[in-house]
């Protein structure tokens, strides 16, 4: 959508596959390319990678979206990087902490350049101890629409966990919260003392010139780091149990806003 600025492939909008409702999600996979989130291990002993999960959800909730008549902006439909990489952005293979943030910044302008109506950002949760389970999802109180972000990771939470649920996973609750350390990379002292998503928060003169326009959230469905929850990540039946979660609650919440 602006190609000088992301990498080749990213920030992709997709047509809706039937029908036309006139609204647009944007859906961003959490991670990729040179990062790969979190790691976890399956109850079957095969490692998993956090971006590898990411992208499977969106992939299916955006065609479950398209089929619904919605036109669906993905920040990266492959397992690349969305911002174009200079080699400042890199440290050892990673990404360092100034790649990191023109990372996140660019998710921010692609999800803005969509027109979106509403933005759902896809992550899975990990923790150093592996018995740690759940779901939640991580909305920002700080914005201008933080009523509708609020509105929109409740139905979030209730119809991802419902989903995963009604396919037989009891995955606790966690809530939603406001917990500016998930789902992201570290991004230093600077996004420290930022104290927001990058994705979700407000501008701050400096760190980031123009924020996502639209409400948002971050899910986090599961723990990669818990083996019986990495089971359910890696499968295609608890990936399409999480996107028709997503699916369900952001068409709830569009055909709300109207
Ligand atoms: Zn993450």
């Amino acid at each position: 959508m602006a190609p000088d600025a992301f990498a080749p492939g990213a920030c992709v909008a997709l047509a809706p596959l039937r029908g036309n409702v006139g609204r647009t999600v944007f859906i961003d996979a959490g991670h990729g390319g040179p990062d790969p989130g979190a790691l976890g291990t399956t109850a079957s002993g095969q490692p998993l990678n956090e971006k590898s999960v990411t992208l499977a959800v969106a992939l299916t909730a955006a065609r479950m979206l398209r089929l619904h008549g919605y036109r669906v902006v993905l920040s990266r439909n492959a397992d690349n990087s969305v911002t174009r990489l200079t080699g400042a952005d890199l440290y050892q293979r990673a990404l360092s902490i100034r790649g990191a943030h023109a990372e996140l910044l660019a998710r921010v302008r692609c999800a803005d350049l969509a027109g979106a109506s509403v933005l759902v950002s896809v992550h899975f949760d990990a923790f150093s101890d592996s018995t740690v389970t759940g779901a939640t999802t991580v909305y920002d109180p700080d914005r201008p629409f933080a009523g509708r972000n609020h509105a929109l990771a409740k139905l979030l939470q209730r119809d991802i966990v419902g989903a995963l649920a009604a396919d037989g996973w009891r995955v606790e609750d966690r809530g939603i919260g406001t917990d500016v350390n998930a789902g992201g990379p570290a991004l230093g002292v600077q996004g420290a003392s930022y104290g927001h998503l990058l994705i979700l928060g407000p501008a701050a003169p400096g760190y980031l010139a123009r924020p996502t326009t639209m409400p948002g959230a971050v899910v986090e469905p599961l723990f990669i780091t818990n083996p019986a929850e990495a089971s359910i990540a890696a499968s295609t039946a608890g990936q399409t149990a999480i996107a028709a979660g997503i699916v369900a609650a952001t068409t709830q919440f569009v055909r709300g806003s109207r």
